[in-house]
């Protein structure tokens, strides 16, 4: 099989062996529906508790704050139309720069003349300030005074495309203060940079496994105690009556044996990414490419957006792939679209950088040589002439 060098870890990422070696026997011996009563499915009931604890742990969560979905589309499908009833008044506010599983979600909701959504800017760095935060919220109330009786804040905690980390404790504090729910889409944060549920007091978080090592199609949304959600899926009363259907037991392990590798190496695994960016970076620049890195100096280890000067991100993608090579262009569910993201709008990348952007995301698996092959490929294809 053709080598590839794989640097789009934000897209998804290799399933670690171990979460391999740990899912199989769930298919295989111990495939009872974990629902029945009788002793056979005593394994899976207690290996689906062992992950919900295990998982817990690992955000500094509550046994039964943790709800098991298909992933991270679900898990923000179900905080944006699950908060709050439907059929009373709702503001809902989210940053210019959501995956589209946020921004789709509020879509679907526009027809509704009960809820209205609104879009908090960032600025060039990638980064919801509290203060703007504050702003807008502080003239909706005024506006609107006492009309919407539910309001959510939904900021993601770190951005796909530029990895930008937001200060999601004084984020959430904003939100708590003018009486709303604060949602936060952690899909690219969970298990990759510390995320501690109490210490920054969301009441709602959505992660997915296939970003931290684990399976594709499991993911979990943390609901705070308390918090007036929802159930969208109805059937039978798995997940405590709030998310129907029988558990993907496998895959849930899965997720636990996954999410923990990584929590219990996330220094080294940062450390390593630090160094393996520095290294690119300083390689393209000491290899003549006119580029600019986006997002904050608080960001995802490993995800590096650089736009340069004059080149098309898809001829760029499509060069390094001859190379063997996989990056992304925008956003890796959008990689399709030619169109700069609307990311990369809404940070203000001057527009001849803008189109050149590409996304090479290195992870845990990524090694030096990985990074000299990529610098060296980028350099090569900046330097011919077109
Ligand atoms: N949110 C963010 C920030 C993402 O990066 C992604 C995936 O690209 C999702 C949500 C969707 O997650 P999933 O692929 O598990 O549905």
């Amino acid at each position: 099989m053709k080598k590839y060098i794989y640097a789009d870890n934000a897209a998804t990422t290799k399933m670690d062996n171990e979460v391999f070696e740990k899912m199989k026997v769930f298919y295989t011996d111990d495939f009872s529906n974990p629902s029945q009563p009788y002793s056979f499915s005593k394994n899976s009931k207690a290996a689906i508790r062992e992950a919900r604890s295990i998982i817990a742990n690992c955000i500094n969560a509550d046994f039964d704050e943790i709800f098991f979905t298909s992933g991270g589309t679900e898990s923000d499908n179900w905080a944006i139309k699950g908060i709050g009833d439907n059929m009373k008044h709702k503001g809902i506010f989210i940053s210019a720069i959501e995956h589209h599983a946020i921004i789709n979600s509020c879509r679907d909701l526009i027809n509704n003349p009960m809820i209205s959504v609104e879009y908090i800017p960032v600025n060039s760095e990638g980064i919801v300030l509290a203060e703007t935060l504050e702003t807008i919220l502080k003239n909706y109330d005024r506006v609107r005074h006492l009309m919407h009786q539910t309001k959510l804040v939904s900021v993601m905690y770190a951005n796909n495309e530029i990895g930008s980390v937001q200060p999601i404790k004084e984020l959430a504090a904003v939100a708590h203060k003018y009486g709303a729910f604060f949602h936060t889409d952690a899909v690219q944060a969970v298990g990759h940079i510390l995320v501690d549920v109490k210490d920054c007091n969301v009441d709602l978080l959505s992660a997915s496994a296939h970003k931290f090592n684990g399976p594709k199609g499991i993911g979990f949304l943390y609901v705070k105690k308390g918090t007036d959600i929802q159930s969208l899926i109805s059937g039978g009363s798995q997940e405590n009556g709030m998310r129907a259907g029988t558990e993907n037991v496998a895959a849930i392990i899965g997720m636990a044996c996954a999410l923990k590798a990584n929590c219990d190496e996330i220094d080294k695994n940062q450390e390593h990414l630090l160094k393996l960016e520095n290294i690119l970076l300083s390689k393209l620049k000491n290899g003549g490419v006119d580029f600019i890195r986006n997002g904050h100096k608080n960001h995802i280890p490993g995800n590096v957006s650089i736009s340069i000067k004059n080149k098309e991100g898809e001829m760029l993608l499509h060069r390094l792939d001859l190379l063997g090579i996989c990056v992304s262009t925008g956003s890796a569910c959008d990689s399709k679209s030619v169109q700069v993201s609307h990311v990369i709008k809404a940070i203000n990348v001057p527009s001849d950088y803008s189109k050149g952007t590409i996304r090479i995301s290195l992870g845990k698996n990524n090694t030096l040589d990985d990074v000299d092959y990529i610098a060296d490929g980028i350099i090569k294809i900046c330097s011919e002439k077109i």
